[in-house]
């Protein structure tokens, strides 16, 4: 992992090695990484643009990367492997690529996104939430019942893999099962669920299928600048796509426009084939590491940090969960009389870790964790006041240990201590 053993100053002045514990917002890069796009910056080349043998090699290596990513969350053959930005841009992309193809306009999403899988269905489909329990996990009972209520309409069930506020993994198989039974498909934000656990997407025929799967490279390990959109091509044969230029199609005249096939008529521009050789060196890794092995080992972490955080007075956690149950290797927290800035602040000046603090790009639902109103927040909001309510969230890689639990541990009970 290239960066785990960087010093950095804290406010006394003192070097400390940096603990990240802020990977769900961004992961660290693997070094094989780095080594790969080392030995293949001499071969680098424009994708699909020429006959020059870099060229070719380039294309072809970008075009056999599609089917290591089908292998990576075992996607069908005929899906369309789209390589995009991030998760934020995948379902941007979905999201326009679905409108007005069907009846169906109803789209259900859920009350515990992040709000790039919120938003973008906002303005184009009649857009509807699964409720929460009051722990907040999704209320399966309430997904079938809106199923139900809308007769056949739900165009999509669009649902995170796994939280990146609470951990919670959810009942994906379930929910396929119950999307499907009603005539709709199902998208899974995997940006937290992917780089965590095996996924799998399960064969077309099955009623437990993903029809459609997002997730980011950078929260798995590679740097910034790679997404991926998967899904069935002829949803994206039927669209335009929301980006258009070059590579997108065959012959354009003034009049018309002849569309290529998708993927690359979902890929217009000049392909980041660095930032695909990052993502499937990522794969390739993980694969070798074996995700039910750093699936278990991210749990002893999360374990671990559990029990600690539990015996320090004033704090709440958010997500206990129980040992049975899957989760990701996060948890949010709130510390009774101290701002989540101030923890995180304090964090970060005192010992060099790195947490997030705040509302995590999923304002509803924290807002829902901490019984706050949306009228409160919209207040905060309006006045630029800083007290604006929030969590800490500290969020654990394959590569963090105990002992880095440990030393964040003794300094939230010294500040617990001191805060009394
Ligand atoms: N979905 C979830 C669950 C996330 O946690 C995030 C990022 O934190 C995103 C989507 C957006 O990912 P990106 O910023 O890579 O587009």
């Amino acid at each position: 992992m290239a960066g785990t053993e960087t010093k950095i100053p804290l406010a006394n002045g003192k070097y400390v090695t940096a603990i990240n514990f802020d990977n769900a917002a961004t992961t660290p890069p693997l070094c094989s990484i780095l080594k790969e796009i080392a030995q293949f910056s001499p071969w680098y080349a424009s994708v699909h643009r020429g006959k020059g043998y870099k060229s070719i090699l380039t294309s072809e290596y970008y075009e056999n990367s599609r089917d290591v990513v089908r292998k990576f969350v075992k996607a069908d053959k005929s899906d369309a492997v789209i390589f995009t930005k991030n998760t934020t841009e995948s379902i941007n992309m979905l999201a326009y690529a679905l409108v007005n193809q069907s009846e169906q306009q109803v789209v259900l999403s859920t009350y515990m996104e992040h709000l790039a899988n919120d938003m973008p269905w906002r303005d184009k489909f009649m857009l509807d939430y699964i409720t929460l329990t009051k722990s907040g996990r999704l209320s399966l009972q309430d997904l079938e019942s809106k199923l139900q209520a809308y007769e056949n309409r739900v165009k999509l069930v669009t649902v995170a893999g796994a939280s990146n506020v609470t951990g919670y993994v959810n009942p994906i198989n379930k929910i396929a099962r119950l999307a499907h039974q009603y005539g709709a498909k199902i998208l899974v934000d995997g940006a937290q669920w992917v780089p965590h656990m095996p996924v799998d997407m399960k064969p077309v025929n099955s009623p437990e299928h993903i029809d459609y799967l997002v997730f980011s490279a950078h929260k798995m390990y590679a740097p910034f600048g790679t997404g991926v959109l998967i899904g069935p091509k002829e949803t994206f044969e039927k669209a335009v796509p929301v980006y258009q230029g070059g590579g997108a199609v065959g012959l354009v005249s003034h009049q018309t426009i002849e569309w290529d096939n998708p993927p690359a008529k979902y890929e217009a521009g000049t392909p980041n084939m660095m930032g695909v050789l990052a993502l499937t060196t990522a794969m390739d890794t993980l694969s070798k590491l074996d995700l039910n092995i750093i699936y278990q080992h991210e749990r002893e972490l999360i374990g671990y940090a559990i029990n600690g955080l539990s015996t320090i007075p004033g704090i709440t956690l958010y997500s206990m969960g129980n040992n049975s149950e899957e989760r990701v290797s996060l948890i949010s927290f709130a510390l009774e009389g101290l701002h989540h800035s101030q923890i995180a602040e304090i964090l970060s000046q005192e010992a060099g870790i790195a947490v997030r603090n705040g509302l995590f790009c999923a304002h509803p639902y924290v807002a829902s964790l901490l019984n706050v109103s949306t009228e409160e927040i919209n207040y905060y909001q309006t006045h630029e006041d800083k007290t604006i309510p929030g969590l800490v969230r500290i969020s654990f890689g394959l590569y963090n240990t105990m002992r880095e639990i440990d030393v964040f541990l003794n300094l939230l009970s010294h500040i617990a201590t001191q805060r009394q």
